[in-house]
């Protein structure tokens, strides 16, 4: 990675303005108007979007439509379609400090994860789904006597990606890389607060060799622009992953329209389970603290309950502050940084509300404040709490900020019940020796991915799926083209040789 004074030069050189990717170009918005983008960390306005309205979504939809049609991505061999993934990647990787530093200015980030954990992801995510291109086969049910039938997989025709502004560009990835080579057309409706890094990604698409068109990036307002892809008629699928809420209105949308495919990835509230029989119980604290500070704890799998088995309970809540007070919290361009600003006053306040809450329903605050650590720039510390129950607001509600309740059990029974004891079903962790425990809280948790002695570990061909008030659907692998191909049976029926 580039040195410190080098990423504050592309910081300073970030553009003061973005138009809206389409047709393989720059564009306004119809009616002239912008939004600025605040960078967390100085308070200010770094650059503008344009505000997209009804009639942009509507124009940039039809013409994805008819590129779609024109058969110039849609019908290329899969073998180009994969080339032009690839040297995608490759243009990723070349400008991936470009890239992280604006990932750093829209929403906090430390640059260093920015470049080591988002660009890194997306350019294996692609890289993976560029080389599957052309080895995908389609299938034919072997034996039937007088016919022969062809199941085909077909791209869809149109899909929209709404994002969030969590990771910007590797939750991007994960829907662009298989809806493209599968052979759609994808709108992209970035996080309005992390635009810019979805921008430059679609320019560098262009520079790849995809054709005009393919891929769009149209930014504004989500109540504007992604109510409007979710209600389009010409859409025929809309793969979300943000709030629980907005993807919930996003099934509701499908319904008032044309029925669209919607495929959701979610809120999360995930269990982290320690017993005292963990491998490396030091280990297993190391990554508790990482499970609910990275990304100042802005990640839908943060481990932001922790049950502990009782005799190991006071060591791993003392180990637990001990780590998260020793954190860097800071300049997100200081490649020193551990964490970041939240991503904004509001998360701040909604984070620090949170605190509070928790301290009025009398659970114990163990190390971190309900205060900001510094007013003007949305730094908070990693909060501990102890003593919290699962009926309290901090224990059952997504905060999306560094706050993990730490709670005692007795039994793998308990443990169970306690994971479980949640709306959501994104991911948990269990940390044990015992083979047939590992089987049993793996059989037992209600989760889409559930890590034994790890946390949020994955490979590009492993789903990443999530249950009940999480989601639906799976994002990575080919699991993912399962949403953004529909079926086809041709039946021939044989007509008798003479
Ligand atoms: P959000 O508020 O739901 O926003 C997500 C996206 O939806 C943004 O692009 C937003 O645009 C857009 N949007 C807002 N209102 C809309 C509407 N009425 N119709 C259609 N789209 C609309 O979520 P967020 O705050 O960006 O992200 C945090 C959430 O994402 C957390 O709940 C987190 O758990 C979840 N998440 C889940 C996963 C997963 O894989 N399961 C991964 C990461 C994050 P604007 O920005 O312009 O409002």
């Amino acid at each position: 990675m580039a040195g410190e004074e080098r990423l504050r030069a592309l910081a300073a050189a970030v553009p003061a303005s973005f138009g809206m990717w389409e047709g393989g170009g720059w564009s306004k918005a119809s009616s002239g108007e912008t939004l600025p983008l605040r960078d967390p960390w100085s308070g200010e306005h770094f650059t503008t979007v344009p505000a997209a309205g009804l009639v942009d979504v509507a124009r940039i939809v039809g013409e994805a439509q008819a590129v779609f049609e024109g058969g110039s991505w849609s019908r290329l061999a899969p073998t180009a379609r994969g080339r032009i993934l690839l040297a995608w990647a490759d243009l990723i990787e070349r400008n991936a400090d470009e890239l992280a530093v604006l990932v750093s200015r829209e929403m906090g980030k430390p640059v260093q994860q920015a470049r080591d954990f988002e660009v890194v992801s997306a350019v294996r995510n692609l890289r993976w789904y560029g080389q599957l291109a052309d080895k995908l086969m389609d299938d034919s049910p072997r034996g039937l006597q007088d016919a022969v039938a062809l199941v085909t997989r077909e791209p869809l025709g149109v899909v929209a990606a709404i994002t969030p502004w969590n990771f910007p560009l590797n939750l991007a990835m994960l829907k662009l890389a298989p809806a493209l080579m599968a052979g759609n057309s994808v709108v992209l409706k970035p996080a309005l607060q992390t635009s810019a890094s979805s921008l430059r990604l679609a320019e560098l698409s262009s520079e790849a060799g995809l054709p005009d068109g393919v891929l769009q990036v149209v930014t504004g307002r989500g109540s504007t622009v992604g109510s409007a892809l979710g209600r389009h008629h010409g859409v025929s699928c809309v793969t979300f992953t943000g709030s629980t809420e907005i993807g919930l209105q996003l099934l509701g949308y499908a319904a008032e329209s044309n029925g669209k495919t919607v495929s959701l990835e979610l809120g999360g509230k995930s269990p982290n389970v320690i017993f005292a029989d963990a491998p490396d119980l030091e280990r297993a604290i190391d990554t508790a603290a990482w499970a609910f500070t990275f990304n100042t704890g802005q990640m839908c799998t943060a481990g932001s309950r922790l049950f502990v088995e009782r005799s190991v309970y006071d060591q791993v809540v003392e180990g637990l502050c001990a780590r998260v007070s020793v954190l860097s919290i800071g300049d997100p361009l200081d490649p020193g940084t551990d964490l970041g600003p939240l991503s904004s006053r509001t998360q701040r306040d909604t984070v620090l509300e949170y605190i509070q809450s928790g301290l009025r329903d009398g659970a114990t605050l163990r190390t971190g404040s309900e205060h900001a650590l510094d007013e003007a720039r949305s730094l908070v510390a990693p909060a501990v709490f102890t003593g919290t129950t699962t009926s309290m607001q901090i224990a059952r509600e997504e905060i999306f900020g560094p706050v993990v309740c730490v709670q005692p059990f007795r039994e793998e029974s308990e443990a169970l019940r306690l994971a479980n004891d949640t709306v959501y079903g994104l991911g948990a962790s269990v940390w044990t020796c015992d083979v047939s425990r590992i089987h049993r809280m793996a059989r037992g948790i209600n989760a889409g991915n559930v890590w034994v002695n790890s946390y949020e570990e994955g490979v590009p061909s492993t789903p990443f799926a999530g249950r009940k008030l999480s989601g639906n659907g799976a994002d990575k692998g080919t699991y993912a083209l399962d949403k953004y191909c529909q079926l086809k049976t041709t039946w021939i029926a044989l007509e008798p040789g003479s």
